[in-house]
């Protein structure tokens, strides 16, 4: 972990772009709220298969406009051709955007075909190429492992294609064993990367959406926390209370043990993030 401490505390906001005019009023109100802790970035997700392009632009260049943080939009590239991506980084670049969080995504199910990317690694490889140094390129990586990944090693070394290629950064997937972190960290540093490698942190504050996701995601909600969250039943109070205060202690835990930062899927919601992020005592000065 020595390796991680060498980098400025980075901390970011991740939202979705919103679907319709309430969604909008919604984000806007959070991000304003957000912006008051000053983050080093907020980034914008893009849905899967390219379903939210529009929706994603148009969300990062109100953000540009109207907000003092820099944003990154999110770029998946599977289902997509090297014309349609070359436009949207073109019109990024036309928007003054700095900042990507270049993903391969998935595909939706029964829909379409994987197009002309079929990994990260080469959408990282073809901004680089495209775009020169123009952005500064965040990728994703799995402490617990990429759910489609046959094994720990073929994973890692997969991670390691898109470092070659060209990522500035990566941002995990959520986790709440801070282990899972350290040991991931730990191996790159074996291998010689070298980049900040930031957590994920999932705020909880619905346990049937968590595991949701987490079964999507590949995730894991340790038994002692899911035992606990299934037992708060109804009484979402309590359910949010122990969330934060899980939460709270992860992202203590991880900085302490020397993350470079956090990186919250705020799901458009700033309540628990703030109230996480109080509880740490962050004063965020940095910039990316
Ligand atoms: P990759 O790095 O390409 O890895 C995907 C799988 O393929 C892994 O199992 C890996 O081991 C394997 N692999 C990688 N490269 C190779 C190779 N060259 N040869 C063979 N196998 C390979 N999804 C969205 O749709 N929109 C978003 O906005 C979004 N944002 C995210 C943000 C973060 C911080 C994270 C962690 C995830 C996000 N995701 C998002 C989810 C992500 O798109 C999925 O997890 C997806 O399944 C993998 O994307 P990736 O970029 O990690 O893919």
């Amino acid at each position: 972990m020595e390796s991680q401490r060498k980098y400025p505390k980075y901390f970011s906001f991740e939202f979705f772009p919103p679907k319709n005019e309430a969604g909008e009023e919604k984000l806007r109100n959070t991000r304003e709220t957000l912006a008051q802790l000053n983050p080093c970035l907020f980034s914008v997700t893009f849905g899967a298969g390219g379903s939210t392009r529009e929706r994603t632009f148009d969300t990062v260049t109100e953000i540009k406009q109207q907000s003092h943080i820099d944003v990154a939009p999110h770029l998946s590239c599977i289902s997509s051709t090297v014309e349609g991506i070359r436009e949207i980084l073109n019109r990024y670049i036309d928007q003054g955007i700095r900042y990507l969080v270049a993903l391969r995504g998935d595909i939706p199910s029964g829909m379409g075909s994987p197009g002309e990317f079929h990994y990260a690694n080469q959408l990282v490889e073809f901004i680089r190429k495209e775009t020169g140094d123009h952005f500064h390129i965040e990728v994703a990586a799995y402490p617990e492992f990429h759910p489609q990944a046959p094994d720990a090693g073929t994973d890692l070394n997969n991670f390691k294609r898109k470092v070659e290629a060209g990522a500035d950064g990566a941002m995990t997937q959520y986790f709440y064993n801070p282990d899972a972190y350290f040991r991931f960290v730990e191996s790159c540093e074996k291998m010689g990367l070298d980049l900040p490698i930031v957590p994920g942190i999932m705020p909880i504050t619905n346990f049937t959406q968590l595991a949701r996701f987490s079964d999507i995601c590949g995730a894991e909600i340790p038994r002692w926390i899911r035992k606990r969250l299934e037992a708060y039943g109804e009484d979402m109070e309590s359910l949010r209370r122990f969330g934060v205060e899980v939460t709270t202690k992860l992202c203590r835990d991880l900085l302490e043990g020397g993350a470079p930062g956090l990186h919250f899927y705020t799901l458009n919601n700033a309540e628990p993030t703030v109230e996480i992020w109080n509880n740490l005592g962050i004063v965020s000065e940095t910039r990316v």
